[in-house]
């Protein structure tokens, strides 16, 4: 790694994919399922290292991320302080559901000290989608009712647990008659798009009385409190709080799902805290191992203590729960977001990063919004082939990539590109972006 790696500006030596990364896509074919990585003339480019903002391919091209990889490397790739205390590490697995690391115990108890309630407990796991199972099992123990409401253009996983409140028919198609099929979805009410939330409160106001689809009555919703790939959307303001008093009142628990949008990046430990969401449990994940893959399912103490407790042979676990690894990597994220206060820091640079995008393309005919909170934020696109804007983030994204520029789509139709980048991400790399997204756009009028 060289100079300024990390805060530096695209070089491109060879156009991307150069021949090594095609080497590698040739290689992969023969290789991986052939669902997994989307391969064509112009994607993808295989990584070679990261640190920051910047990743370097394996032709030697240097490009900006601002997706953070999926959300995760809201501390910047590579952070310092997790590398160099990691090399420290004396323990690399242990016995998480029956002789604990003593990492675990750390980090429950940190968990426990951010939570948005007193005396959270915790469970564990690897992936975003096993958090979000743990939350469903948790609150069908906890209510006894599994039915449950979820939204429209949420993304909850793609485990078949996670799936089932996963509302995407692309994703869901292939799997339907192995879904559970107690789970009621209403729109999501939008900001300044119809319906209005008031509308979707009287709808879910309606499911609690007549339960799920296949009638089993509703013990739980889950949410976003700002849909994260659903394309950064944020719903009217005042619909999450009154979301949690209705729910409250009918005995549902709120899960909000803040596997994106937690531990930082919308400007606060939590984005429900800013959004008026009042949760019952919290799934947290991506930001927690800062790289390492660890998560969370923290709920209300008595809500957790509906569990059983164990004999011996717990109903709910993993092999890895309580990684310690990824438990030592969890404490130095959280110790990082604290001690930093990146929690402000990517509530400003997001402002600016909004700011610099609205002067450069409020007024432009493919823009329809630009949106968002903290770093999770999102340019919505007109045009594309519904002229609604359909594809036409994954189109941006793809020649994003020619300017040095690693850019992810969302939105049910790709008509967003998303924009959530690491905090440490600098004012000249943020300036670079916004003139790429500019010219790139001007290439496709
Ligand atoms: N929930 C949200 C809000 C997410 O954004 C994601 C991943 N994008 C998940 C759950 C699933 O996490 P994972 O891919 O780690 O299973």
């Amino acid at each position: 790694m060289t100079g300024d790696f990390g805060r530096a500006l695209p070089r491109l030596d060879v156009p991307p994919p150069g021949p090594a990364s095609r080497a590698f896509a040739e290689r992969l074919a023969a290789v991986e399922s052939r669902n997994v990585t989307f391969l064509a003339e112009d994607w993808p480019i295989f990584w070679s290292e990261a640190e920051g903002s910047n990743v370097r391919d394996v032709d030697g091209n240097v490009y900006i991320d601002v997706t953070s990889a999926f959300g995760v490397a809201f501390l910047g790739h590579r952070p310092h302080a997790l590398v160099s205390a990691l090399e420290h590490e004396a323990l690399i697995h242990g016995m998480g559901d029956i002789h604990p690391p003593a990492r675990k115990l750390e980090l429950l108890e940190r968990l426990a000290s951010i939570a948005p309630f007193a005396g959270a407990k915790t469970v564990l796991a690897n992936t975003g989608s096993e958090a979000v199972e743990t939350a469903l099992k948790t609150a069908s123990v906890a209510t006894g009712r599994p039915g449950l409401l979820a939204f429209e253009g949420g993304y909850h996983g793609l485990t078949m647990g996670s799936l089932s409140v996963t509302e995407r028919a692309h994703f869901r198609a292939p799997f339907s008659p192995q879904s559970y099929e107690g789970v009621h979805f209403l729109p999501f009410p939008a900001f300044g798009r119809e319906p209005s939330a008031a509308e979707v409160l009287h709808l879910a106001e309606r499911a609690f009385e007549t339960g799920g689809p296949n009638g089993d009555p509703i013990g739980a919703l889950i949410i976003e409190p700002v849909q994260a790939r659903g394309g950064a959307r944020l719903a009217e303001p005042g619909f999450m709080a009154a979301l949690s008093e209705l729910a409250h009142r009918n005995g549902v628990l709120v899960i909000a799902d803040e596997i994106f949008s937690g531990l930082g990046r919308c400007g606060a430990w939590f984005a429900s805290e800013r959004v008026g969401l009042v949760p019952d449990v919290v799934c947290v994940g991506k930001t927690l191992g800062a790289g390492l893959p660890i998560s969370a399912c923290i709920a209300r103490p008595e809500v957790m203590d509906a569990w059983p407790a164990s004999t011996g042979e717990a109903i709910h676990t993993s092999t890895f729960l309580g990684h310690p690894l990824a438990c030592g990597a969890g404490l130095r994220a959280l110790g990082a977001i604290d001690e930093d206060r990146l929690d402000e820091r990517a509530e400003t640079a997001g402002h600016h990063l909004m700011t610099a995008l609205g002067e450069a393309l409020g007024t432009h005919p493919f823009v329809r919004e630009i949106r968002g909170l903290g770093l999770l934020l999102g340019i919505e696109l007109r045009g594309g082939a519904d002229g609604a804007g359909a594809g036409m983030g994954v189109a941006v994204a793809r020649r994003l990539l020619q300017r040095g520029i690693i850019a992810q789509p969302a939105g049910d139709r790709g008509e967003v590109l998303e924009l959530t980048p690491p905090v440490v991400i600098t004012t000249e790399q943020c300036a670079y972006t916004v003139d790429a997204i500019r010219e790139v756009l001007g290439e496709l009028v």
